[in-house]
């Protein structure tokens, strides 16, 4: 493709956005996505950063890694904002938005692709500054640590604004350290604790949507934040910024703007709100359609009006979660989830036509053997027995911050074995098996439990065309192979 059709991609997305455009201010800040437009524009906190900076009156302009990074390669064309096709690298600015641990890849590659050096050590005062925040700073954002000249731990909603404002008085990122969940290179291989915002600002919400998001045409808004469970492999438990906080029904609607075609509903534990229902209710009946970012089998088993109104609402697969793959090991987890629930979903999947139940987990989960193997099979084949069903089976990560930080990764072998077993016990039924990959799983394992030195070997990875041999090489010679929290290393 050459320059002008690449161009001509981001011209025409933006003519299909719909919603409240971002304003020109004088300070220009590049809101920087390390993945591809349809999913950053998916991602609530990134919108909803974008708009807090937006409305403080700073020129924000939207930037994300492009869909093939190679075709602006070879056209020598930098990643360009969608407002205003202006190259990242001449923002003075970027404000990123991490999701997680494999995404730094992403960030590599996009600062590559505008000639920003990715390791800060490598930039100079010519070169935009880099403040990083988004999700992964809940579980072990040090591994961001080489490419940030300051990081925002938790959430920002308070304070990415005196952060920016701070950056356009002085040209310098060193008062984020100051501000709660801030940090700098002074900090080292340290973390902080992470922030947490005032309840006004909830709810968090988008300002455009567009049929080319992975939530195609979908206005996304926060019916609750945090969680009250205590689930023990999960960053967002209880214990991170006190649990659950709610939003009334009657707040989340009058922040809808009348013409938006979908609302998604979002929350780590927003099946949980205890007006769900009614909400849903006034969704579905003013005809508008309606998505949920996540959905617990006990709620859907306990409260049938749930499933009901989603499929009302244009919802085709009702997805939940099982977690692992016996009775024994959700125990183990803290999990609530019982076959019961699991079992109303799939009957509550058949009585409302949806299309297929989908329930996620875990495989490689400490303690795991081939007894909860086998029952993983036997149960699955009776959730399809009754409807067809899709089991998306993710290797199981620890992540910091949670009690199970220092559980042992499964193995790459182990995993796959486990996988097979289930594939071949699964055959002939009404079963999709959908899994994710172990050795991707492996490399996330590592960074999720790395310090800055496996954010070092992203960019060795990245640098050595980001096949598995090169990150596995990359991330040996940076002495994160196995997972150990000593070979933090220190900041260069
Ligand atoms: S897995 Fe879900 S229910 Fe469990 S603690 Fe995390 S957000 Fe809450």
């Amino acid at each position: 493709m050459n320059p002008r059709a690449l161009r001509e991609t981001l011209t025409r997305r933006k003519g299909l956005e719909h919603g409240e455009p971002f304003p020109r201010g004088r300070d220009r800040v590049a809101m920087l996505y390390p993945s591809p437009y349809r999913a950053g524009m998916s991602s609530l906190g990134f919108q909803w950063i974008a708009t807090l900076l937006a409305e403080a009156g700073f020129g924000v302009e939207r930037v994300f890694l492009p869909d093939d990074p190679e075709a602006w390669r070879k056209a020598r064309l930098p990643p360009l904002s969608i407002e205003t096709q202006t190259p990242l690298g001449t923002f003075p600015l970027l404000a990123v938005s991490v999701a997680y641990e494999l995404e730094l890849a992403g960030l590599v590659e996009v600062l590559r692709l505008a000639g920003i050096p990715p390791l800060r050590r490598d930039r100079n005062e010519g070169h935009p500054k880099v403040l990083i925040g988004g999700p992964l700073t809940f579980s072990n954002p040090l591994p961001c640590a080489p490419f940030a000249d300051a990081m925002i731990f938790g959430e920002a909603d308070d304070v990415v604004v005196p952060a920016v404002a701070g950056f356009f008085d002085t040209g310098s990122l060193d008062h984020v350290a100051s501000l709660p969940g801030g940090w700098t290179p002074e900090q080292g291989a340290a973390t902080v604790p992470v922030a947490k915002a005032d309840d006004t600002h909830l709810p968090a919400r988008s300002r455009i949507w567009t049929r080319e998001a992975e939530l195609t045409d979908m206005i996304l808004v926060e019916g609750e934040r945090g969680c009250h469970r205590a689930c023990s492999f999960c960053v967002m438990r209880r214990s991170t910024n006190g649990g659950m906080r709610l939003v009334s029904p009657d707040r989340l609607l009058e922040l809808i703007p009348e013409e938006a075609p979908r609302i998604g509903l979002v929350g780590a534990a927003i099946s949980d709100h205890p007006q769900l229902v009614g909400l849903l209710e006034r969704i579905v009946e003013s005809g508008r359609g309606v998505g949920i970012s996540s959905l617990r089998a006990d709620r859907v088993a306990l409260k049938p009006d749930i499933p009901r109104l989603l499929r009302k609402g244009g919802y085709q697969t009702l997805t939940v979660a099982s977690d692992a793959a016996s009775q024994r090991l959700r125990r183990q987890l803290q999990k609530g989830t019982t076959e019961g629930h699991l079992l109303a979903c799939a009957e509550a999947a058949k009585e409302h036509g949806y299309r297929q139940l989908k329930v996620y987990m875990m495989l490689g989960v400490p303690g795991e053997g081939e007894a909860d193997i086998e029952e993983l099979i036997a149960f699955t084949r009776r959730l399809a027995e009754i409807h067809p069903t899709a089991l998306g089976i993710a290797p199981f990560v620890p992540k910091f911050n949670t009690p199970m930080d220092r559980a042992e990764f499964a193995g790459i072998k182990v995993v796959e074995g486990r996988l097979e077993r289930v594939r071949e016990g699964l055959r002939g039924t009404r079963v999709e098996v959908r899994p994710t990959s172990a050795r991707w799983a492996w490399v996330e394992a590592r960074l999720a439990q790395g310090g800055p030195l496996a954010g070092e070997a992203v960019m060795r990875a990245v640098e050595a065309g980001g096949s598995f041999a090169a990150w596995k090489q990359a991330l040996g010679e940076a002495g994160v192979e196995e997972p150990q929290r000593a070979a933090v290393g220190t900041l260069g």
